[in-house]
């Protein structure tokens, strides 16, 4: 079950391998940062070794049509949510007092249901960027589909995630057109490796393959969403450019790193000063918001994720004997695909920039707001 018990719904295992077996059906995938540094313990490979292109060569031998890679998403998320960032920081930091600080993340749909049912006073706060899962889903049906000819419906989106909320955000009324989901459905990390098991897709067997371009190139930024502070360092490696307009050397904000399930971080770049929250388990995140709201606390920018560590410690990874060193051991091997990457920050990527120049003009165009951003609701609680 969901360790912050967000809703779920069932196993779509059955339907993947329909949908696999099924002529004329064109099956894509997209896998989350944190899928690719836990799924190869299944499979007998070092905790957090980072097996994507084995994930790649296996979905492959299932049928899917086209993998693509979430964190190429990711990249596309920071491009937003950090432009969101710095216009109300500079706005801020310029007098402006109706300008609404801090900024949150809203990547993790187990805490945007979270703050819609318990602070309604607090939806105009979190960044309005649709989460990489869904980011990526709208671009592939919308954009890549009519590139290549193909109708929404003849393209089944699969999202292979490490998070079972996320079956609940694929299910949302906004990201649908009627009766037919940008994600058509998701598949948790434990749910593949029963699918490879089953269908005797040994993972240590397979020679490695690429991921499919276009979206598939991702940064070092896009790969640490999965990890707690990844989000906001991410997020942070642009925003402080843009607001700066200087390059900056070091994108390693190491003070926004730790374990902790509540952290008050600064960052100090230059002349500029960032007051950063991060923390994750909902329990926290009421601390944190309830410090917010009564003026105890300032923060520019905050991070919130549901489960322990962030996504690596989702509740649809493998579960581990030793929790605590597992995700630390994950998030180490976040960190070390990050400081292998020759491009780090999101606004690096090329294949992003090509999306904006070819489709989106620029980070927070009417274009770029139309398919990429979303708004949130006062919900009650069932
Ligand atoms: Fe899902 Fe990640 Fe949020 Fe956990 S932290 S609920 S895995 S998005």
């Amino acid at each position: 079950t969901c360790p912050v018990n967000a809703i779920t719904s069932g196993n779509n295992s059955i339907l993947f391998l329909r949908d696999l077996a099924t002529p004329n059906k064109i099956v894509i995938t997209q896998m989350a940062p944190s899928v690719r540094v836990a799924i190869g313990e299944a499979f007998g490979f070092e905790t957090g070794a980072n097996v994507e292109k084995k994930i790649a060569a296996g979905l492959r031998k299932l049928g899917v049509d086209y993998v693509f890679d979430t964190t190429w998403a990711a990249d596309l998320t920071i491009m937003e949510e950090a432009n969101e960032l710095a216009e109300r920081v500079k706005r801020y930091l310029e007098g402006d007092k109706e300008v609404k600080l801090p900024i949150l993340t809203s990547c993790c749909p187990a805490w945007v249901k979270f703050i819609e049912q318990n602070y309604g006073d607090m939806l105009d706060v979190p960044s309005t960027s649709k989460s990489p899962m869904q980011m990526f889903a709208a671009v592939a049906k919308d954009l890549w589909g009519k590139e290549k000819g193909l109708s929404r419906e003849q393209i089944t989106s699969v999202a292979i995630m490490p998070c079972i909320a996320k079956k609940y955000e694929a299910s949302r009324p906004e990201f649908s057109r009627g009766l037919n989901y940008d994600v058509d459905y998701v598949i948790t990390t434990t749910e593949l490796i029963d699918i490879f098991k089953k269908s005797n897709i040994d993972l240590s067997q397979l020679e490695d393959e690429e991921i499919d371009q276009v979206m598939g190139e991702y940064t070092g930024a896009g790969i640490i969403f999965g990890r707690t502070g990844g989000v906001i360092e991410a997020a942070t490696r642009t925003a402080v450019e843009l607001i700066t307009g200087q390059r900056v050397d070091n994108i390693e904000f190491t003070s926004l790193r730790g374990f902790d399930g509540f952290r008050s971080c600064e960052l100090t770049v230059g002349d500029l000063t960032l007051r950063i929250g991060v923390t994750y388990g909902l329990k926290e995140a009421r601390k944190m918001l309830d410090k917010i709201r009564s003026g105890e606390e300032f923060y520019h920018a905050i991070e919130i994720m549901a489960c322990t560590g962030g996504c690596i410690g989702g509740g649809g990874q493998p579960r581990a004997k030793k929790r605590e060193e597992t995700i630390k051991s994950r998030m180490e091997g976040l960190n070390e695909i990050d400081r292998s990457l020759p491009l780090r920050r999101s606004n690096d990527n090329p294949a992003v920039l090509a999306i904006y120049e070819k489709f989106l003009d620029y980070p927070l165009s009417n274009k770029a707001q139309e398919l990429l951003h979303t708004r949130y609701f006062v919900k009650r609680k069932k």
